[in-house]
């Protein structure tokens, strides 16, 4: 079993550590993550300049480099170029703080995951929900039981599985929770401040809009669930597609008429 390790907080984090920790007997493990914190980059490649790569060492770990890219390079990088043989799974995380409802789409670590499910691999995201915890082996100990089900169970095409873990001791944790996506997300502020030369900046900050959803990966995380999520490559609406063919798509209806 070979297995792809990456994330978007960097090499160094702690979160990354726990996963490798909880994964060391699975297999060969390859280590392959941002050299430095690439949280909020989504789905980012870097095209407009080089990747660096610096091999790095992890007790136990064989294969590990910290790359200067994101997380989608990390692991493109990683499947095309530097690992002889494609992995069986690729796994993103710990993350620190939680990837639930619209945050999915600004994660770096479910985006390192969602990378291995366009490469066919089976590929599973991890995060922790709590952005200033260091407890971060419960939820690389759901990740090992995670790992065993896609194992024993495998996934749906162009799928992949968000997980989010309360910040809780793992006996404490109430069990999974397979939901859905929710539509959870921060309201941003911007903090406007004069560097020390008088130009004015903005700091993005934001706090989590409370919002009443039941059965959701936000609101079952909340209840202290684990929860687990499909989320899928394909974004279409499929079910808005017949109305959608009902419009007057015409781009020349006058020369019709
Ligand atoms: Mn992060």
């Amino acid at each position: 079993m070979r297995i792809l390790i990456s994330n978007d907080d960097g090499i160094q984090s702690p979160g990354l550590r726990a996963l490798v920790e909880a994964l060391r007997d699975y297999g060969e493990l390859w280590v392959i993550a941002p050299d430095r914190e690439q949280s909020a980059v989504g789905h980012a490649i870097t095209l407009s300049e080089p990747i660096r790569l610096f091999p790095w060492t992890m007790e136990g770990v064989d294969h590990v480099y910290a790359i200067s890219g994101t997380p989608a390079d990390c692991v493109k990088l990683a499947i095309t170029e530097l690992m002889p043989e494609k992995p069986d799974m690729v796994l993103s995380g710990v993350n620190r703080g939680e990837n639930t409802g619209i945050s999915v789409i600004y994660s770096g670590t479910v985006s390192a995951a969602t990378e291995g499910t366009i490469n066919d691999i089976p590929s599973v995201a991890v995060s922790l929900g709590s952005f200033t915890s260091t407890r971060f082996e419960p939820a690389a100990e759901v990740a090992r039981r995670v790992v065993d089900l896609v194992i024993a169970r495998g996934l749906p095409a162009d799928t992949l599985l968000n997980v989010n873990v309360p910040d809780l001791p793992l006996e404490r944790l109430k069990g999974f929770r397979a939901t859905r996506q929710g539509r959870a997300r921060f309201q941003e502020t911007f903090i406007k401040r004069a560097d020390p030369r008088g130009k004015i900046y903005y700091w993005m900050d934001g706090a989590k809009v409370p919002l009443q959803e039941t059965e959701t990966d936000s609101a079952a995380l909340h209840e202290g669930y684990v929860t687990i999520t499909p989320i899928r490559l394909d974004f279409t609406h499929h079910e808005f597609l017949p109305e959608l063919r009902r419009w007057p798509l015409e781009l020349h209806a006058e020369a019709k008429a």
